[in-house]
């Protein structure tokens, strides 16, 4: 899965806001729990070892208060030197010791019974046992030097007697009664000399019983007792794993097994994880009970007590399973159900993109989502209609394009048509005014010949009317010849090959107004040349006919005093009206101060024989000058046209194209 996606999101997200918590409470659950349960255990062990402290010491001042009752009672007093007396002397068969021995025993039986001792022991002061309730082995012997003076009992004995107080003997194996054994002794004074000692001899069983295991300490608990002898920790008491213990089970001191009870027997308290002596982890608590001079260590396995704390741990794993995988579940379901629609959404959506505008978001979700969806079509619908609608508009775009690009090549085929055949008419009509003014030339020549002649010879006999006519006649073939003339000039432009060549204008314009230097000072003519003219590629010939043109009629049709003619030329930009010429061709114009052209005009000036004025005002003109000067520059495929405001001047701007 892409973790990008919007479902593994989704997923991630979800887990991360249902879980979490659950893992913080789960964990805190555990550690509350876990210290709970330790904190308990280890309490109870606390409060199991102190009152086994407390019991042990209590059980054995109670002992010691017997045995100094006793050491107090006059039976005892009185009886302690005449027994070991008698005993000495006349042995314990005697009368003496006898009499003695049956008032004691009776009187100790009873105590012994009601307090539960194992046997009880009148000792004289030279450490002869003068007195047995049992009579043992040991009955009789002496524990300074008899074979039992090495004994717990000879020291406890000795203590006493040497101390002049109650003692308590070490818990030890005593080999007269081949059993383990601990004594209490008390010095016994006769008017304050202490004649012997009384011992009782607390039986194994009172000591173990110290030993026993109470509730609340599981399979595994154990109490036990040990005591150091030289170097090694000696256990005292049967234990619940190892009931052979008592004396039996030895460890030496520094050994890494039995730490609580080394650390016991040497006098220290404490608690805790530690290794006991089968070198088992176990929780423990240990104290060195003074009285008894041993150490005390109650103790628990550390997989026992730590049970709980794993059943707890396994519970709560089980339910932060279960409700993970639920949580997962729920997951799964939530983001997959809010997912669906919207990577239904993006799947139509690509597929839209693609173009392929068929596709609809198949969506039956509810709420927003179902309204996206809804929307999403709506729109997507709204969208094909519209591209419907474009596909239509373009192809009726497309179809009036190609009906109007047909008509067009159609229209500029007749145009081109029209143009061939106005250029062949145009030829035509020049070929034509060529041949008429040519061939019109000679016989109009001759009509003016002939009445000249007629004139001459005949003049007197017309009359002046007849004479009158007749020079009507010779002016009017002159005008004619005129025009003939014009015509025959306007028509070889159209067919004479031109001579194109540079040509230094600024020279040829400076050329034709030398040569026009007469008529330009009789009219009080200025001429004016602003800056100089460049060189072009054009007839020189054609050119200069143009400017003569140009100026003669800039001087003829003036009426001021003083007249002036400009001539120059500028860039396209400033004087054209045509963007036929590159910008950087220039364009010419020759200025006037004269009577100007109406607006009207301005294009008319230019057709054949067009005369704004009456012959008789401004010369005898024929009309053909300008139309002459248009073919010129249309031959160099160039433009012309004027610019005039009537009373103030006029301005002919021309051009020369590439030929
Ligand atoms: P024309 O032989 O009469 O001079 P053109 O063809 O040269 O014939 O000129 C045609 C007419 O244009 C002229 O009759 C005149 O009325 C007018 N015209 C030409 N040049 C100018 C000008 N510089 N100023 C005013 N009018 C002019």
């Amino acid at each position: 899965m892409n973790l990008r996606s919007i479902t593994a999101q989704l997923i991630i997200w979800s887990l991360a806001i249902s879980l979490l918590p659950l893992a913080a409470a789960g964990v805190l659950t555990y550690l509350i729990g876990d210290k709970q349960l330790r904190d308990e255990l280890q309490n109870h062990l606390l409060v199991t070892a102190d009152s086994k402290a407390t019991q042990i010491t209590a059980a054995l001042r109670r002992r010691e208060q017997d045995v100094l009752m006793l050491s107090r009672s006059p039976l005892i007093i009185d009886a302690v030197e005449p027994l070991a007396r008698a005993m000495k002397d006349r042995g314990i068969e005697s009368a003496d010791y006898v009499k003695i021995d049956n008032r004691l025993r009776s009187f100790l039986n009873y105590t012994k019974e009601t307090a539960g001792y194992e046997d009880l022991y009148l000792v004289a002061y030279n450490g002869d046992i003068a007195f047995s309730l049992n009579r043992d082995k040991d009955f009789g012997t002496n524990l300074k030097t008899g074979i039992y003076k090495d004994t717990e009992l000879a020291k406890v004995v000795d203590r006493a007697t040497t101390l002049l107080a109650t003692d308590v003997s070490d818990f030890d194996y005593y080999a007269a009664k081949s059993d383990p054994a601990e004594f209490i002794a008390a010095p016994v004074f006769n008017r304050d000399v202490v004649v012997g000692a009384i011992v009782i001899q607390i039986g194994e069983e009172e000591f173990y019983s110290l030993a026993r295991v109470e509730s609340g300490l599981g399979q595994t608990g154990e109490v036990a007792f040990g005591a150091r002898r030289d170097n090694n920790v000696v256990f005292l008491t049967p234990m619940r794993i190892d009931p052979q213990a008592a004396l039996r089970r030895k460890v030496k001191m520094g050994s890494p097994l039995a730490k609580p009870m080394q650390e016991a027997v040497q006098g220290t308290n404490g608690q805790g994880l530690s290794t006991d002596y089968r070198g088992k982890q176990v929780l423990a608590v240990w104290r060195y009970i003074p009285s008894r001079r041993c150490g005390m260590v109650i103790k628990i396995d550390h997989d026992e007590a730590s049970a709980p704390i794993a059943r707890l741990h396994n519970r709560l794993a089980t339910v932060a399973v279960v409700v993970a995988l639920f949580a997962v579940a729920a997951a799964v379901w939530i983001s997959r159900s809010i997912a669906r629609p919207i990577v239904q959404l993006t799947l139509a959506s690509r597929i839209i993109a693609g173009g392929d505008l068929s596709s609809r978001a198949d969506v039956n979700a509810t709420g927003e989502i179902g309204e996206l969806a809804t929307a999403f079509n709506a729109m997507i619908n709204e969208i094909q209609q519209r591209t419907d609608d474009l596909g239509q508009l373009t192809a009726t775009l497309e179809q009036r394009v190609a009906d109007r690009t047909a008509d067009l090549e159609h229209q500029t085929r007749q145009l081109e048509q029209l143009n061939n055949e106005l250029a062949q008419s145009n030829q035509d009509l020049d070929d034509f005014a060529y041949i008429v003014s040519h061939d019109l030339k000679e016989p109009l020549r001759g009509i003016a010949g002939f009445s000249q002649l007629l004139s001459k010879e005949y003049g007197e006999q017309l009359g002046d009317d007849g004479r009158e006519k007749l020079d009507m006649l010779i002016r009017l073939c002159g005008r004619m010849q005129q025009l003939i003339s014009s015509l025959l000039q306007f028509s070889r432009v159209g067919h004479a090959k031109l001579a194109i060549q540079p040509t230094k204008l600024q020279d040829l314009v400076a050329e034709i107004i030398d040569s026009m230097q007469i008529q330009l000072q009789e009219e009080h003519v200025e001429v004016r040349l602003p800056k100089p003219l460049p060189t072009v590629t054009c007839d020189s010939i054609r050119i200069g006919e143009l400017f003569r043109n140009l100026i003669t009629n800039a001087y003829k049709y003036n009426d001021n005093d003083e007249k002036w003619i400009e001539i120059g030329c500028q860039s396209n930009e400033d004087g054209s009206r045509d963007s036929v010429h590159a910008a950087n061709n220039p364009v010419f114009y020759v200025r006037d101060n004269g009577i100007g052209i109406r607006e009207e005009h301005l294009d008319s000036v230019f057709r054949m024989f067009r005369r704004l004025h009456s012959r008789d005002k401004y010369g005898g003109g024929t009309g053909a000058g300008l139309a002459f000067v248009k073919k010129i520059i249309e031959r160099h495929h160039g433009k012309i046209w004027v610019e005039s405001v009537h009373g103030q001047g006029s301005t002919f701007y021309f051009s020369i194209g590439e030929v």
